[in-house]
């Protein structure tokens, strides 16, 4: 009987296996093709904000993706499988591509901040995918900002630090992004002269209820200071969390509190059809 039953939950397990590796293959076929017609995915802009002028400094472009059974799936979800199955490159592009054209239609001049995946970076792509994406746009470089995480600095280092350095060099601004996680350190600020670090949203969820978390911010915001780096708190959501960030020495908020992500005024009617909540508010 034992073994009658090693072998049904042997059959039953590759069975699991077997479904799992058919819904991840369904689901790169299905962001293939969304890529290919252009279809279902939509950038979103979250604005980031001074805190001294009031003013939006930039718009973060997030992108999003409104399968056609499974409805919006999230970026944390699909960008990584974009980067594990080779989509990453044309994803990228796509949100460049929107991002500089969405740009060029904002009246206050407002940066628009674009995330770029550790794997784009340090590739042959990028550089000349940024360069593209502004010619055909026409946005001077100065007003796009690169996101890159950390993760993006480890490993092949020298091509990494390369490319921004070439971005750099072509007038665009660059930003640490989800600083105080994961793999933080301070070498990372030495390897690369950064345009602001983007405090973690997690940081300053906790900081009011966590003292050691507030003091984390601190640290960041004063490095910044020193470092003649903009500080960015992410994730802000309430006006305590507000005075908080800004007493501890930020010097620029993203959160909710000034806006959710939006579509561009091109998609709003096309994402209301979709999803009327999000974006009557
Ligand atoms: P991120 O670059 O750190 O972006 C900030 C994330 O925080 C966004 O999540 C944004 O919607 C969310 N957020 C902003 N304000 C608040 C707030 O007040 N409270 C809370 N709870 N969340 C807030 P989103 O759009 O789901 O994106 C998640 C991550 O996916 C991004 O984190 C970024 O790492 C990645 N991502 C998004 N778009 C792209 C893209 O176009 N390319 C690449 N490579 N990665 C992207
Ligand atoms: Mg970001
Ligand atoms: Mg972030
Ligand atoms: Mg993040």
């Amino acid at each position: 009987a034992a073994k009658d039953d090693g072998k049904g939950i042997a059959r039953q397990f590759s069975r699991h296996l077997e479904f799992r590796a058919q819904e991840r293959t369904r689901l790169e076929e299905s962001l293939y093709a969304a890529l290919q017609a252009r279809q279902h995915l939509f950038v979103f802009y979250q604005p980031i904000v001074d805190l001294y002028s009031g003013c939006v400094t930039a718009r973060e472009a997030l992108v999003r993706w409104h399968h056609p059974e499974r409805g919006w799936i999230s970026p944390a979800e699909f960008v990584s499988v974009a980067e594990q199955c080779g989509l990453i490159d044309p994803l990228g592009e796509f949100v460049l591509d929107r991002a500089c054209r969405s740009a060029m239609q904002w009246e206050d001049g407002a940066h628009v901040a674009v995330n770029i995946s550790a794997i784009q970076l340090g590739r042959e792509t990028l550089v000349p995918a940024v360069a593209a994406a502004l010619a055909a746009s026409g946005l001077p470089a100065e007003r796009l900002d690169i996101e890159v995480t950390e993760t993006a600095l480890l490993g092949d280092e020298q091509g990494g630090i390369q490319d921004l350095l070439a971005l750099r060099r072509m007038g665009v601004g660059i930003s640490l992004d989800d600083f105080g996680t994961g793999y933080s350190s301070l070498a990372h600020l030495r390897a690369f002269p950064f345009d602001k670090i983007k405090i973690d949203g997690s940081f300053v969820r906790d900081a009011l209820a966590r003292p050691e978390c507030a003091a984390v911010v601190r640290v960041i915001a004063d490095l910044g200071q020193r470092l003649g780096v903009r500080t960015v708190a992410e994730g802000v959501e309430t006006e305590d969390q507000l005075a908080l960030v800004r007493r501890e020495g930020c010097v620029e908020v993203q959160g909710y509190l000034h806006g959710r992500p939006m579509p561009a005024a091109d998609d709003i009617e096309r994402v209301s059809r979709l999803d009327p909540e999000l974006v009557v508010r």
